[in-house]
């Protein structure tokens, strides 16, 4: 073979060809240093081929295989391709983007050896309660390694006190302990594990159904309620196949939110290798992580949404947890729903995959009702009963800050009996508006179609769309008139009206605000484990995953503004952020209350909500979105275009469609309309929705349509496609 084809992090939709006389079939999968233009870049291998429609005379040639780290493998390869045409986005980029950035880069990589120690004749011998009481790290090493005969990874084995790496070096000098460099597939015992809770009836049903199935590719939606205890059968269904020696891969909304997951995985398997990632780490541990699952080394990988393309040579199953939750879909660049990825991924690896919800999307709970997937349910919480959950009608009431008569009757009750309580409103910052009652005036952001927050604890107003701010203006800069209010509700002004009203109660905010600061969202978890809060005031931060036994009321305001969205999306997610919400209250022996104030309580949405009918609610939504044709009983794609004036962005979108009307087999295009948001930092948007009943009909189409659309470009316009919107 003398030629290779690569990919490069260029927004072409093309493969380029270059000489490589020593490129070996292997090599398809690694990087090569390649010269492009007057640049040197890292490409990635992604065929090798006899031939060129380039002229010889214009080829270059690959500057050097990267052979520093193995190739990607096949089935990630396919996945990438998958992903470029059925996202329709260029295959270099895709590429590129799913290597950690150090792989990015020319420079040379120093790679981590992986270790692990084990006990030799010698160490085996000695009784670790013989030691003298001072060796307390040696006796733990000892304790450790003895019940491990294949060793114990070196970092593993670091983490378990400080001082292990001296005490690591004595031992092996005095030939107690040995290092094994550790070969990537030599096999491995079957990792010990920390026994869990006895499983209920309902959850070892669901573990041993999906355990029947284990062999092959199957979706599971797993529905189980709030606190019914999903995390559970994760962890049984882990156990199970770390002990066939298989690797898991386990997705999560946001890891810093949940990190007890972690550390529970942790306790449970401490002879597994574990990683992380996600955007949070440092470039080198994101390549560490990233590498030890590709050698098979990590048993489980925990991870955000780009680790959905994380090789994994021993993969056994993927596990989705809050499927439901809209941070598993990247909103720019590529526009991917790692969850729909992993779907994919399973089934060209033949592994089940799991999806964990309490408030399942439309689109999986319809699939699981076909014979496509599979539904095990949890319909009981563990050790505990679902809140009642109550609307306040607050029409014609007087509330203070927000808050009604009736919510601050149960709270004073709850701090009274000294359980905790949670107040829940979904804005950060004081209050969403500043007013002008002489010329009604109010703070916009000049660069969106978006008010200014006030945030009164730095005396600025903030746009949360695009991170505008200025000084809070000491008079209306029309009028003049000096006594401007704030209108509406923030975290930090419910915060401020708590404090005054319940002087005597430790008040916690919990928001984006209060969290930004490194190890701030830590210290709160510790404040509220120990007891030493009486109310907390936060935003859907607090909504996920979160375990706080003594929490007992549940008050939420201000959830009506987006009861009338014109996202169809908008009623789904307010259900599920609510059932969320509600989920956080009564999750141990005490029984859990949950007040929700809306001006609309006979609105089906609460009404089905109060019953905790998912179904009822679901099925409602399921008949609409069919009589609308709307996902799942059609498909979507959204033609986005941003320009600095909005009718520059229209007229495009408008050329679109009308170059798109004859190719449109199976296919509806809609009038081009401006975004919900229709300024964003600058920039006007506007969008074209693209419908069909068939899904591989809208892909024909989007393929065609976009071929046509690259060729008639606009300089002033920067478009971009979304297949699967999921945000309007
Ligand atoms: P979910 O994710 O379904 O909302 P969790 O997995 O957080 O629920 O579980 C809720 C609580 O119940 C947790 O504190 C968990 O430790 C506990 N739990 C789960 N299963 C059991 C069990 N079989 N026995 C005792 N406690 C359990
Ligand atoms: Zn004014
Ligand atoms: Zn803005």
């Amino acid at each position: 073979m003398s030629f290779v084809r690569v990919a490069l992090d260029v927004p072409l939709r093309t493969l380029f060809d270059y000489r490589a006389a020593d490129a070996v079939s292997d090599d398809v999968g690694r990087r090569a240093l390649i010269p492009f233009g007057r640049k040197i870049v890292v490409g990635v291998i992604m065929e090798l081929a006899n031939t060129t429609d380039l002229p010889l005379t214009r080829i270059r040639s690959v500057l050097r295989i990267m052979r520093d780290v193995p190739p990607l493998p096949a089935d990630v390869l396919s996945l990438l391709r998958f992903c470029s045409d059925y996202y329709h986005h260029p295959l270099g980029e895709v590429v590129m983007a799913a290597l950690p950035t150090r792989l990015r880069r020319r420079h040379a990589l120093k790679l981590p050896a992986v270790r692990r120690y084990r006990l030799t004749e010698h160490g085996l011998g000695i009784d670790p309660m013989a030691l003298p009481g001072r060796a307390t790290v040696q006796r733990e090493i000892l304790g450790r390694l003895r019940v491990s005969a294949l060793g114990v990874d070196e970092q593993i084995l670091r983490g378990l006190a400080p001082g292990i790496a001296p005490a690591l070096k004595s031992m092996s000098a005095m030939g107690w302990i040995e290092a094994v460099v550790e070969a990537p597939d030599s096999s491995r015992a079957i990792p010990g594990l920390i026994p869990g809770p006895v499983l209920s009836a309902e959850q070892q049903q669901a573990v041993d159904s999906i355990r029947r199935e284990s062999d092959r590719y199957l979706p599971w939606l797993l529905h189980g309620i709030t606190g019914s205890g999903k995390t559970e059968i994760y962890l049984a269904l882990i156990a199970s196949l770390l002990a066939r020696d298989r690797q898991i891969l386990l997705l999560v909304p946001e890891i810093n939110l949940t990190p007890q997951l972690e550390a529970l995985l942790r306790a449970r398997f401490p002879d597994t290798r574990l990683v992380a990632l996600h955007s949070g780490l440092s470039e080198r541990e994101r390549l560490n992580n990233w590498l030890l699952a590709q050698n098979g080394t990590a048993g489980i990988v925990l991870g955000t949404r780009l680790a959905v393309f994380t090789p994994l040579p021993r993969l056994g199953m993927i596990i989705v947890d809050e499927e439901h939750d809209a941070s598993f879909k990247q909103m720019e660049g590529l526009r991917y729903s790692a969850r729909d990825i992993a779907l994919v991924r399973a089934k060209t690896r033949k592994v089940p995959v799991i999806l964990g919800s309490a408030t399942p999307s439309l689109e999986i709970y319809h699939l699981a009702h076909g014979d496509r997937c599979r539904m095990a349910t949890l319909t009981q919480r563990v050790n505990a009963v679902l809140p009642a959950i109550v609307c306040v009608a607050t029409r014609g009431e007087k509330l203070i800050d927000g808050l009604s008569q009736t919510m601050l009757k149960a709270l004073h009750e709850n701090v009274g009996r000294k359980e905790l309580s949670l107040v829940f409103i979904n804005r950060r910052g004081y209050a969403p508006v500043l007013y002008c009652a002489a010329c009604a005036w109010t703070a916009s952001c000049q660069r969106c179609t978006a008010k200014l927050v006030l945030h009164l604890n730095d005396t600025r107003l903030r746009c949360h769309h695009c991170g505008f701010q200025e000084k809070i203006p000491a008079a209306c800069p029309r009028c003049g008139n000096a006594d401007l209010a704030p209108l509406g509700q923030g975290t930090q002004r419910v915060e401020t009206a708590l404090t005054r009203i319940f002087p005597d109660a430790r008040i916690l905010r919990i928001d984006r605000d209060s969290t930004r600061r490194k190890n701030a969202w830590n210290q709160m978890r510790d404040r509220i484990r120990d007891r030493d809060v009486d109310i907390l005031v936060g935003t859907q931060m607090l909504s996920k995953g979160h375990d706080f036994p003594q929490l007992t009321l549940v008050g939420v305001i201000n959830a009506d503004s987006s009861l009338y969205s014109s996202d169809f999306r908008a009623s789904e997610r307010l259900f599920g952020g609510l059932t969320q919400v509600a989920g956080r209250a009564g999750r141990a022996d005490l029984a859990g209350k949950v007040l929700i104030q809306t001006e609309f309580p006979a609105h089906p949405l609460y009404q089905s909500l109060c019953r905790h009918d998912y179904r009822g609610f679901a099925q409602t939504l399921l008949k609409e979105r069919e009589q609308a044709a709307l996902p799942p009983f059609a498909y979507l794609a959204l033609l986005r275009a941003e320009a600095p004036k909005l009718e520059t962005a229209l007229a495009f979108l408008k050329r679109a469609a009308d170059r798109g009307h004859s190719l449109a087999k199976h296919v509806t295009l809609y009038d081009p309309v401006p975004a919900i948001m229709p300024r964003l930092a600058g920039q006007e948007r506007a969008q074209l929705m693209v419908q069909s009943r068939s899904r591989s009909a809208l892909q024909v189409f989007l393929a065609a349509w976009l071929g046509i659309l690259e060729n008639h470009a606009d300089r002033r316009v920067r478009w971009s496609l979304d297949v699967d919107p999921l945000d309007l």
